[in-house]
């Protein structure tokens, strides 16, 4: 297996900006959240038991799924989320080994929101916890995702805490400043995780 560094965070803290920064670099990023997107694509069996649950009020008009709607849907109420969960997360799992299996970089980034939340740490050799305050969290969720203050809230709430996550962090990245700030944070922790590889191989 190759080495992995398992990379967290809240909503909108910069998981997939940081990813794509590591991927410039040649990094194989495995990100379950683009994993989960595929999953339920239009014919998808993932996309047919969501129709059967809640209706086709949950397409869009061009038959995709209404995302914002379902996330209203099981951010009110734990038992759909837990019903969602049960279908996605092992199909989620066995992609995301298979996507391991595969890659080539001399480490992997993997990119999972919910590390903590499912307790996922022993499948990674390195946690990577991106940092950001919750006034520019909300700000830049609310501009990404056009939605409320109370609606990102919500979803802020049902996650970890930021503290919960510090907790497994072996590296931080903070991604309160600019983004080239960001970029050079990124760039260390990059020649210390091939440092980190390295050794392993060894
Ligand atoms: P996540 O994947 O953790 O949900 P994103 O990477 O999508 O978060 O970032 C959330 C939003 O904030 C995006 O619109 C992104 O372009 C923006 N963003 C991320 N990092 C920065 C930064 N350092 N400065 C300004 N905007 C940022």
């Amino acid at each position: 297996m190759p080495y992995i560094v398992a990379c967290t965070g809240g909503i909108g803290s910069g998981k997939s900006t940081i990813a794509n920064i590591f991927a410039k670099f040649n990094i194989n990023v495995i990100d379950a959240d683009v994993i989960a997107y595929k999953l339920v694509k239009p014919g998808s069996c993932v996309l047919k038991a969501i129709i059967n649950r809640y209706g086709n009020d949950i397409l869009t008009k061009q038959g995709t799924l209404f995302r914002s709607r379902l996330r209203e849907i099981i951010f009110q109420d734990k038992k759909e989320r837990y019903w969602l969960n049960n279908i996605l997360h092992p199909l989620i799992n066995i992609q995301t080994q298979n996507l391991k299996k595969i890659a080539k970089s001399p480490y992997i980034l993997w990119v999972v929101p919910l590390l903590i939340e499912n307790k996922l740490q022993h499948q990674a050799n390195r946690i990577l916890v991106i940092n950001i305050d919750k006034a520019t969290q909300l700000k830049r969720v609310q501009i990404r995702d056009n939605v409320t203050l109370a609606q990102v809230e919500k979803i802020i709430e049902i996650q970890a805490t930021h503290q919960q996550r510090i907790n497994f962090a072996d590296d931080i990245i903070n991604n309160i400043g600019k983004l080239e700030n960001t970029f050079l944070q990124v760039f260390k922790l990059h020649q210390f995780y091939l440092k980190l590889a390295k050794t392993k191989q060894d």
